[in-house]
């Protein structure tokens, strides 16, 4: 159906001025609207008729638009590009040809449907420290949407074909108006496709693809820590339309250890010892994560004495040398104690306070530090 002048729809003359024009609108809406005719099919017809024309007309930039172009112009700007609105005469003169061999080749500029990229996926995968450290496979189970075998992703029955939507008319998007403003938006219906299927896959219920439980064996290289995303590209979500997959994305976490603590590519442990050991000196065998080694403990050591074992860390998986493991070496108070070696204890108390000497530097020192905070207090 051809459109009748927006000019002539508003009965108005081409020189109207914008209040000539929106006084012109008023009258119309007041006498067309379908509120006050709801009988009147036409009146609706004409009502939307002249909407559309004040639309154009009550626009600066389609108003010129329509000037110079007529229609062809005015729909390619109110179609617009990315942000929408703007006119560009480029745009005006693509609508004209696209019409010109749309109609020639069938197929047209009308109904091109819009691709769109399958959704990234995220899996969190726990490791073990000793899988983190030295690498390994791990095999994701994950839910995901793949294309629909039924139908190849089309969405509709075999034999049938989606239709241009009635609502956009293929544009993917229309235009609602809002008092005076017209807002763009993406059609409803076919949600920016431009097509919609009318007779639906079984499959798929016309979405084109379907839920799937899918396993995927994945190479976790040695180091990863806590945070490290690997990519798995193309292995997320099915795209909609022939659009591309997502991508897969792994993200890593270190399970808690229960002996030792990572901080990057080093480690370190809390050791007992016992106060014998801590006393006199010995060794003690410490693990690490490629078997035990001997650290040599010397006499006099107190409890929190932290010793560092060089490259006896963690390679880290971006590349440099190992980093170290420290052991902090813990003085263990004996539990459970008889009478006997209770009063063993007592005795070895009066002996160590009974010479004189020094056997207690931290607890000396720290009884200095209690005296000297109680006599500034008290000047
Ligand atoms: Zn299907
Ligand atoms: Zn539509």
């Amino acid at each position: 159906m051809a459109k009748r002048d927006y000019y002539q729809v508003l009965e108005v003359n081409r020189s109207a001025t914008e209040a000539e024009i929106k006084k012109a609108y008023r009258r119309l809406a007041m006498k067309l609207h379908p509120d006050r005719n709801p009988e009147d099919g036409e009146a609706g017809e004409k009502f939307k008729e002249a909407k559309e024309a004040y639309e154009v007309l009550s626009d600066a930039h389609k108003r010129a638009a329509y000037d110079q172009f007529g229609h062809a112009g005015v729909d390619a700007a109110s179609r617009g590009g990315p942000g929408g609105g703007g006119f560009d005469p480029r745009d005006a003169f693509g609508d004209i040809f696209g019409d010109v061999f749309g109609d020639i080749f069938g197929a047209g500029r009308r109904g091109r449907s819009q691709v769109f990229r399958g959704a990234d996926l995220r899996y969190e995968l726990e490791l073990d420290l000793e899988q983190a450290v030295f690498g390994d496979t791990a095999n994701l189970d994950f839910a995901t949407l793949v294309e629909c075998e039924e139908c190849k992703g089309t969405g509709s029955a075999k034999n049938s074909q989606p239709t241009t939507c009635q609502t956009c008319h293929g544009q993917g998007q229309v235009r609602m108006q809002q008092g005076f403003f017209t807002v763009q938006q993406t059609c409803p219906r076919c949600q920016g496709r431009g097509q919609v299927i009318a007779d639906p896959c079984a499959k798929c219920r016309g979405q084109g693809r379907v839920r799937k439980q899918k396993t995927l064996a994945v190479k976790v290289p040695p180091g990863v820590d806590t945070g490290d995303r690997i990519r798995l590209s193309g292995e997320g979500e099915a795209g909609r339309n022939g659009g591309p997959h997502g991508d897969l994305y792994v993200e890593v976490r270190v399970k808690d250890h229960p002996i030792f603590e990572r901080d990057g590519a080093h480690l370190s442990c809390e050791v007992p010892i016992s106060f014998r050991t801590a006393a006199l000196g010995g060794t003690i065998e410490v693990p690490t994560l490629d078997g035990d080694v001997t650290i040599k403990v010397p006499a006099e050591t107190q409890s929190g004495r932290v010793f560092r074992l060089r490259e006896k860390g963690i390679k880290p998986v971006r590349g440099g040398g190992p980093g170290d493991l420290f052991c902090r070496v813990v003085v263990e108070t004996p539990v459970h104690l008889t009478r006997e070696q209770k009063e063993l204890l007592g005795k070895f108390d009066e002996a160590l306070r009974s010479d004189h000497k020094h056997h207690h530097p931290r607890e000396d020192s720290w009884l200095d530090g209690v005296k000297r905070f109680f006599t500034s207090l008290g000047e």
